[in-house]
């Protein structure tokens, strides 16, 4: 989508410091972490948000998760956990209209959210 600031990262058009990246997926540091560690993981198809996803997208979206995970314990959350978390529309606190997955790691985060 031309005006979606994460398909031009996902397109090479904006800069990111990426940690992982194959054909559906594109993993990337957060511009302005919350916690020690802090990425994005996305899909390269344009999907605006939770709320957008059809069945269709059901294995895009295990794939997601399962390469979260995989990145998340490689970068050392693998005993003491992380969040795993997917903002939706203005209720959600979502920003940016393409769907993402934010990993938050390296210390203690409270709950329940403000
Ligand atoms: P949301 O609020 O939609 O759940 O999360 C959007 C996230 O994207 C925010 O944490 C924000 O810091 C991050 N973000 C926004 N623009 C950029 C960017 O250009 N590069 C990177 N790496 N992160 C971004
Ligand atoms: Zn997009």
């Amino acid at each position: 989508m031309a005006d979606c600031i994460f398909c031009k990262i996902a397109g090479g058009g904006i800069p990111s410091n990426k940690i992982y990246e194959d054909e559906e997926l594109l993993a990337f540091y957060d511009l302005k972490p919350q916690a020690p560690l802090h990425f994005l993981v996305i899909p390269k198809k344009h999907i605006p948000s939770v709320m957008d996803l059809d069945s269709a997208d059901v294995p895009l979206l295990g794939r997601l998760l399962n390469k979260a995970q995989e990145l998340a314990a490689a970068l050392g959350c693998a005993e003491t956990g992380a969040r795993f978390v997917i903002n939706c529309k203005a209720d959600g606190g979502q920003t940016v209209d393409h769907l993402h997955c934010h990993v938050l790691g390296g210390r203690a985060l409270g709950w329940p959210p403000g």
